[in-house]
């Protein structure tokens, strides 16, 4: 659906960040900011985080919403802005993979080493 109005030449971000993930913003208006992603999009350099860079968005009456008016919304945020957060190290960190023996590719942190996904 999204896809089919980008053009060809469009490369989708590279990244570790995963829908769910805490993370930080380090650069812009929301800098220092955390929040959870809501939803990312690779191919839009997307990602919304719950509460964040919100935009007044006018709504009109409906079955959701039955007086309408102003709702607050979510922006978009550039991935490259936002890092996640290390549980253990309590900060922004970068994220490298890894292939555990049985062939699961977990994420971790680049400072401690521990695994960034909980299971
Ligand atoms: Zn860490």
């Amino acid at each position: 659906m999204i896809a089919q109005k980008i053009k060809k030449e469009v490369k989708p971000t590279k990244t570790h960040l995963k829908k769910g993930d805490v993370v930080r913003v380090v650069s812009g208006r929301e800098k220092g900011k955390e929040g959870k992603i809501l939803q990312l999009s690779r191919i839009k350099n997307a990602v919304w985080v719950e509460r964040l860079n919100l935009i007044k968005k006018h709504t009109k009456p409906n079955p959701k919403y039955p007086k309408g008016g102003i709702m607050e919304k979510e922006g978009i945020l550039s991935i490259s802005n936002v890092m996640i957060i290390c549980q253990n190290c309590e900060r922004p960190v970068r994220v490298a993979s890894k292939r555990l023996t049985d062939g699961k590719k977990v994420r971790i942190c680049r400072r401690c080493g521990e695994a960034l996904d909980k299971d």
